[in-house]
């Protein structure tokens, strides 16, 4: 049975960017039904609780007809939400450094440049999804709760969440407002982290 993870920061830890309300609902609500029914897909499917999320999300295509959009949705859900809480950080924000700053800047020209292709992103995503930081340092965009791995991609550095349930208590219809606000928060040192495991198993 999948779980809800514990944050591991308080509710009220990303202060005026990102509301106590807002992670209350997202995390305790949201979050909370996607594990749910994630659950409830599997029950119908037992041979599956074997299988790593990250299988099921990597072979989704695959699964059976009676499950496959449950677990897409609620299994991509799951998995992109508890990344989420994790590349949000009281202690983040400013810039990274080190060798994640290095190739972003060799690829972008500058960080700022970096920030600015992929809040245009953010922006540009129409109604529901979620915007990607690949391995390969290209930044994608995916629809609803379709995570990298359903495209064959890598697990990704790092992603923001752009559905409005993620911003609507505090910005209203706001989202160039959330994603400015979201930089403020960003946890350099896990997308660091992310950066030097992929590399290793190279
Ligand atoms: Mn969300």
């Amino acid at each position: 049975m999948y779980e809800l993870p514990r944050l591991s920061y308080d509710y009220n830890a990303l202060g005026k960017y990102i509301s106590k309300d807002i992670m209350l609902l997202h995390h305790d609500k949201h979050h909370q039904a996607y594990v749910d029914k994630l659950n409830a897909a599997l029950d119908t499917h037992p041979d599956l609780k074997k299988e790593s999320l990250d299988g099921l999300l990597r072979s989704v295509n695959t699964l059976p007809d009676d499950v496959r959009i449950a677990v897409r949705n609620n299994g991509g859900g799951h998995y992109n939400h508890s990344l989420f809480w994790e590349w949000m950080s009281p202690d983040g924000g400013g810039e990274p450094s080190g060798k994640l700053a290095d190739q972003l800047v060799e690829k972008y020209g500058d960080f700022q440049s970096f920030v600015d292709e992929f809040t245009a992103k953010a922006l540009a995503v129409f109604g529901s999804g979620w915007v990607w930081l690949q391995p390969d340092l290209s930044i994608i965009t995916t629809p609803n709760q379709d995570t990298p791995l359903m495209l064959g991609q890598p697990e990704p550095l790092l992603g923001l969440d752009v559905w409005e349930h993620a911003y609507y208590l505090d910005y209203k219809n706001k989202r160039d407002d959330y994603v400015q606000a979201w930089w403020n928060v960003v946890n350099w040192n896990f997308v660091q982290s992310r950066l030097d495991s992929q590399t290793s198993v190279k």
